[in-house]
């Protein structure tokens, strides 16, 4: 029981590090990541532009 409720516990985190956006700015092209929970207000860390395209791990 303890072996596998910690196994899947790992593969829980594994997914909650899914749970990450990222996103490529259109104005100067710099890529990020966001949490997903975050995604109503990104903005570029670098420039502050919200012109931004999710490319979703590709
Ligand atoms: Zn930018």
């Amino acid at each position: 029981m303890g072996l596998v409720s910690a196994i899947a516990d790992a593969l829980s985190s594994e997914e909650g590090r899914g749970n990450v956006v990222r996103y490529e700015c259109r104005d100067c092209g710099t890529a990020f990541d966001r949490a997903a929970n975050h995604m109503m207000r990104v903005r570029c860390p670098d420039c502050g532009s919200a012109n931004l395209r999710a490319t979703d791990g590709e």
